[in-house]
């Protein structure tokens, strides 16, 4: 029986530390990551993928920025769809070359893809996501008092934007995805965790200035695919208790109630592995056989088992 997988692929698949980010960049990295996904592939798993956009739609959002005398500057759910569009494009790509090069008979296609938020998540009243460049700290006075936008000092690296970060309640498009799932596609889908739309008193949907998570979005687009596996790829093998300390201790095979505890204990940071836990927690806790948190380069070890951060509920322990 084959297994479907969905794959969320963190910032490091598509862009490295250090690199600037040219096509060029972009493109080696993405058929480096293509080649360990189309790996799994080949050993028959069903692939569904989602990413995340981070650098992407913060370089649109300078493009934007620095052009609005000549170009009517366009709004964070604008700049989260066209980053879906042309990260997909990338994947899209590279995945129909490297399928070719293979020999193997499979399809691509992205979904730019739409994530209903509650218009009352409490996230709404306390943006805490930064996006965007570093601006001075004058700079960011004058735009929190004209245009009503929130601001902070990032890490004394300089002043961001902050938009608030809700919680994915229902993926627009999952009907739509599910079936190219079933027919055999690879779906590259809720890019940068999808793009943030509320609905009005009418129903009708509308895009509102939030960026959602891509891990817990990533695990919404798992229930909805019917996937088997959730897995969360990064630039670390594992979940680590005590991170960066001596005592440092990577996660093997844990259920759900230990990695509660340790969530608890405060071992996952807020913003990088704090979500990619919560996420993963969630995706067994609602009846997901099993959820992995693996460095992309361990994607097929991790599958089979051997590699890893593996979440499993107490019954599956054996
Ligand atoms: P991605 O771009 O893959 O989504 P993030 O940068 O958001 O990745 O999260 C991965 C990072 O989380 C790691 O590079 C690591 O520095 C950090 N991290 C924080 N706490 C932990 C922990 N307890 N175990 C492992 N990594 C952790
Ligand atoms: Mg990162």
């Amino acid at each position: 029986m084959s297994s479907r997988v969905l794959v969320a692929l963190g910032g490091n698949a598509i862009l490295q530390p250090g690199q600037k980010g040219t096509a060029v960049e972009q493109l080696a990295n993405i058929t480096h990551t293509v080649e360990q996904l189309l790996d799994i592939v080949e050993k028959g798993y069903e692939l569904v993928l989602t990413h995340g956009n981070g650098p992407q739609v913060g370089a649109i959002l300078i493009q934007n920025e620095m052009s609005r005398e000549q170009v009517p500057a366009m709004g964070l759910d604008f700049c989260g769809a066209e980053s879906q569009g042309f990260i997909g494009y990338m994947l899209c790509q590279v995945l129909h070359n490297e399928c070719m090069a293979r020999g193997l008979k499979k399809d691509a296609v992205c979904v730019v893809t739409q994530v209903e938020v509650n218009p009352d998540d409490k996230a709404f009243s306390t943006p805490t996501k930064p996006v965007g460049p570093f601006y001075s700290q004058a700079e960011a006075e004058l735009r929190m008092a004209q245009r009503c936008e929130r601001w902070i000092e990032d890490a004394g690296r300089g002043w961001r934007k902050v938009v608030p970060s809700p919680e994915p309640k229902n993926v627009i498009e999952k009907e739509v995805i599910r079936e190219l799932v079933d027919r055999g596609f690879i779906v590259v889908a809720s890019g940068g965790g999808g793009i943030p739309v509320c609905r009005d008193a009418q129903g009708r949907l509308y895009g509102v200035e939030a960026v959602i998570d891509k891990d817990l979005a990533g695990e919404r687009l798992a229930q909805d695919v019917h996937a088997d596996t959730f897995v969360i790829l990064t630039d670390v093998p594992n979940a680590i208790l005590n991170y960066n300390t001596p005592h440092q201790m990577p996660l093997g095979k844990v259920t759900i109630e230990e990695m509660e505890k340790y969530v608890e204990e405060g071992h996952f940071r807020a913003g990088s592995m704090g979500p990619k836990v919560q996420a993963a927690l969630r995706f067994v806790k609602d009846g997901g056989d099993r959820a992995i948190i693996a460095r992309l380069d361990q994607v097929l070890a991790a599958l089979k088992g051997e590699a890893g951060t593996q979440i499993v509920s107490e019954a599956d322990q054996e």
